[in-house]
């Protein structure tokens, strides 16, 4: 190595090689896989309470790749971010998740996950009008799900996208929510349609005798539950709780009084093709 003097160089520097060459490769195949049509949707139901009735379902992107099969997008997500790739394949997402659920029966809508790097194109609204226009589906089915990452800086023209949307009749939701450090504070800068109360509170839903600890920790869940879905109510804001896996969080859940429930017991992720059977089968 060039740093012959620096033990730690020498020491970290082959680990560090293999990092960026697994990176490097990743990159160069996730920039082939839109026209591979590698990427695939699966779709996740999302059930209101009252009525137990299906509402829509949210597109989660799947990557099947050729040689390491189905790739998580927790693992090549971020990079997409960070190295604007996300723009591309976020917009194959829009209008795939469009065209899918212009084959649904109405009112059943659509939630698109769309990352803070999209908030920077100049041209989302018009990409989502487009989508939108191509697919037939009328915007008051589409969903866009926004963690805070997008309001982080809070720039004007976010605000301005996120009105623009909305006035085209798309609803919003705060995704993870609760997971950020200021949660609350974005609320009051934007009128979300839904808050998605993150999977992390749900699964601190315990049993009875949680809590007893001064000041709040694990096993608190459902104190928090409590506060955000009366926060909701108050704010006349839509609030699904995530990452539901068993029937004892579900009742807890409607205790609490959350609107709407997601998770794998109602369902897991499922293929495009299947929805139609899923709905049918309800
Ligand atoms: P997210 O938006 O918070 O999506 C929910 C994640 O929780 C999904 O993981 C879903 O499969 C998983 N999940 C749902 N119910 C349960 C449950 O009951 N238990 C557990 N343990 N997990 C549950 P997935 O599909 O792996 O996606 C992970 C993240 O990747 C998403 O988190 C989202 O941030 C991102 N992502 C996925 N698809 C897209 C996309 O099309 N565009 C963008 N920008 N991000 C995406
Ligand atoms: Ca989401
Ligand atoms: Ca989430
Ligand atoms: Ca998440």
């Amino acid at each position: 190595a060039k740093l012959d003097g620096r033990a730690t160089y020498r020491f970290f520097e082959p680990e560090m090689d293999a990092r960026m060459q697994a990176r490097r490769r990743l990159e160069l195949d996730m920039r082939q896989a839109l026209a591979r049509r590698e990427f695939q949707l699966h779709y996740q139901p999302q059930l209101q309470l009252e009525g137990d009735r299906l509402v829509g379902c949210e597109a989660l992107i799947r990557w099947q790749h050729p040689v390491r099969g189905m790739v998580s997008p927790l693992d090549f997500i971020p990079l997409a971010e960070e190295i604007g790739l996300i723009v591309p394949i976020g917009e194959w997402v829009m209008r795939q998740a469009c065209r899918d659920a212009a084959g649904w029966p109405a009112p059943l809508s659509v939630a698109v996950n769309v990352s803070p790097a999209q908030f920077k194109s100049e041209r989302l609204v018009e990409m989502v009008m487009s989508a939108l226009a191509a697919s037939g589906l009328p915007a008051t089915r589409l969903e866009v799900e926004i963690t805070e990452g997008v309001l982080l800086h809070e720039s004007e023209r976010t605000l301005q996208t996120l009105h623009r949307l909305r006035e085209l009749g798309v609803r919003v939701s705060m995704d993870d929510f609760g997971t950020g450090y200021s949660s609350l504070s974005y609320l009051r800068s934007f009128p979300f349609d839904k808050i998605k109360i993150d999977r992390s509170f749900v699964s601190d839903l315990t049993g009875a005798g949680k809590g007893a600890g001064k000041g709040a920790g694990k096993g608190d869940g459902e104190a928090i539950i409590r506060a955000i879905a009366g926060l909701g109510r108050s704010l006349g804001m839509t609030t699904v709780a995530e990452g539901v896996e068993t029937a004892d969080q579900l009742e807890r859940i409607r205790a609490e009084g959350c609107t709407d429930v997601q998770g794998y017991l109602i369902s897991r992720p499922i293929p495009a093709a299947e929805v139609l059977a899923f709905i049918a089968a309800r």
